[in-house]
């Protein structure tokens, strides 16, 4: 039974230069979903994932997670960023990026030792980049820092997994080692917020889904939601998706 709420979103109004780019979003995320959040570009996306993190102020509204605001949840919530939106120019290893995501459970003032090293190979191993353990992350493709920022998030054992975008520019065979470790994920009951792409793929990826084009055009279990009706009021007239059966 799917009671607990994992992320509750309220009211959400959040602009840039006083344009919306979300407008009066409710939503209830509830724990233990995988959840893709679909819409055209520009629909808000992204948005909503770093209102969630607190990087952009709302207007009017609030975000939740675990019925706190998100400075007080931090530690449960781990974020994969957008492929190529973080620079690297200070020189760090893969494995130091993925050490670093247990430091939020270690508090202040303690260092990683052996057990976060061990926790971080074997996040590393899950991802298939343990042969690049000892890179420099500048100097990984676009789709390998991906898997690395991956690793990141399972060693910071969360709650809440936020990413964005994590199929983009990857490869079939990375696409399948992701959907993979994020259905894990879910198994082990924790919630995973994906914003993707590819409408094909959702039923086969997805329990949960949240169409988005600035308002909220619906939210809820794939099977019950995922239609072409939503489709077009969220992608514009007569959107149709042809899914596999
Ligand atoms: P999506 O992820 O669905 O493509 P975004 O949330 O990235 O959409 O962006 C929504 C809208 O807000 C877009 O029109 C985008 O150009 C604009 N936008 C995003 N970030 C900023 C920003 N920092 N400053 C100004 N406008 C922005």
């Amino acid at each position: 039974m799917k009671d607990k709420i994992a992320v509750q979103v309220d009211d959400l109004t959040v602009a840039y230069n006083y344009k919306p780019v979300l407008w009066d979003v409710d939503l209830k995320i509830p724990e233990g979903v995988l959840m893709a959040v679909v819409g055209p570009n520009g629909a808000g996306k992204s948005t909503l994932i770093k209102s969630v993190l607190g990087i952009v102020k709302p207007l009017a509204g609030s975000v939740k997670v675990f019925g706190k605001p998100y400075e007080k949840q931090r530690r449960h919530v781990a974020y994969v960023p957008q492929k190529g939106s973080v620079d690297w120019d200070f020189p760090t290893t893969a494995l130091d990026v993925v050490t670093m995501g247990t430091y939020g459970r270690l508090g202040w003032m303690r260092r990683p030792g052996a057990k976060q090293k061990k926790e971080a190979l074997e996040a590393l191993e899950k991802v298939g980049m343990l042969p690049f353990k000892n890179r420099q992350i500048s100097q990984l493709s676009g789709g390998q820092q991906q898997r690395i920022f991956l690793a990141r998030a399972l060693v910071q054992n969360a709650s809440v997994y936020l990413m964005d975008e994590p199929f983009q520019g990857v490869d079939a065979t990375t696409e399948k080692a992701i959907i993979r470790i994020l259905k894990d994920l879910r198994r082990t009951g924790k919630t995973v917020i994906v914003v993707h792409h590819d409408l094909q793929t959702v039923p086969e990826y997805f329990d949960w889904v949240t169409f988005l084009n600035v308002k909220k055009i619906a939210t809820g279990p794939v099977k019950e939601i995922f239609n072409d009706d939503h489709l077009t009021q969220t992608y514009g007239i007569n959107y149709k998706v042809s899914i596999q059966p």
